[in-house]
């Protein structure tokens, strides 16, 4: 449908085109070159109807549901920036008929921040942290931290780096949070921005060697994070254990739920919701969330 219609609008520049001078066919030109791939962009993007066709199964599915959990970034805010206004609204609407909750890989406060004190419970670090609000007050409730045995982390870092051939790097070879979580940025601790992003912005080299990771970090959830990294948590911290726990501990079964998020595919940050059989919705565009979770609304 879409083509047809660039196609009748090519027809009608000609047209146009014809009848202009050199600097406006120029300019006309540029337009359509655009508008070309303003088109192309459209149809590589999944339709809002055939999302929703493929979601809604899922969100009719079972009990009806209690408690919406949520990714943030990329899934209702761009990458680290605050809470826009209309997701602020989306969650109000949301918020009268469900329990939310936020599911996030980073730590509660840098949510809570970035969520502008939107008062909303958190699980952060992939549920190392939960924070609640109780009467109106958003608190750290729980912080937990694990041990890491630090000479066999490097050692397996090392053993990767040498096979893959990153043996190369800037600062540390992997840095170990007080937390227990692992960040072994590819490129070491101190690597400059600009070489971080060129590095593997589709993500292939690292999925190259994705399942040997998990396969040596086999107490670790392992996620692609960031733009060089593997994130690792202790193994029983991911997306699903944890919202899996907090419904245990607050009375939801897991088909009670419905999860959003972006980052669902193997190696994603979100990938263990997927795997783990919970319903979801899957975003690929935070802008999109308020229209997404319509349906939550009817
Ligand atoms: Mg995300």
């Amino acid at each position: 449908m879409a083509a047809l219609k660039f196609l009748a609008l090519a027809v009608q520049v000609r047209i146009l085109i014809s009848q202009q001078n050199a600097i406006m066919k120029r300019t006309t030109l540029l337009l359509l070159a655009v508008a070309a791939l303003f088109c192309v962009s459209c149809n590589n993007r999944p339709k809002y109807s055939e999302e929703l066709q493929q979601t809604a199964p899922a969100l009719c599915k079972g009990a009806e549901k209690k408690l919406v959990c949520m990714d943030l970034d990329a899934t209702l805010t761009q990458h680290k920036t605050p809470l826009s206004d209309s997701a602020r609204q989306a969650l109000d609407k949301l918020g009268e008929r469900y329990a939310l909750l936020m599911v996030g890989g980073g730590g509660a406060e840098r949510i809570h921040k970035q969520m502008l004190d939107y008062p909303i419970d958190v699980l952060g670090n992939y549920g190392m942290e939960e924070a609640r609000v109780v009467d109106g007050e958003w608190k750290i409730v729980r912080k937990e931290v694990c041990p890491v045995d630090t000479a066999s982390v490097l050692a397996k870092c090392q053993a990767l780096r040498e096979k893959y051939g990153y043996t190369e790097y800037y600062g540390k070879s992997v840095e170990i949070h007080a937390s227990g979580m692992l960040t072994f940025g590819l490129l070491g601790t101190e690597a400059p921005k600009e070489e971080k992003l060129a590095f593997d912005p589709d993500k292939a080299k690292r999925r190259a060697m994705y399942k040997e990771v998990c396969e040596d970090f086999s107490d670790y959830s392992v996620f692609i994070g960031g733009s060089t990294s593997f994130d690792m948590t202790p193994k029983q911290y991911n997306k699903y254990d944890a919202i899996m726990r907090f419904a245990e501990e607050n009375g939801y079964t897991r088909d009670e739920i419905i999860f959003i998020g972006d980052d669902l595919d193997d190696g994603g940050n979100d990938s263990h919701v997927r795997l783990g059989g919970m319903d979801y919705i899957r975003v690929y565009d935070y802008r999109d969330f308020p229209k997404l979770v319509e349906p939550l609304l009817q």
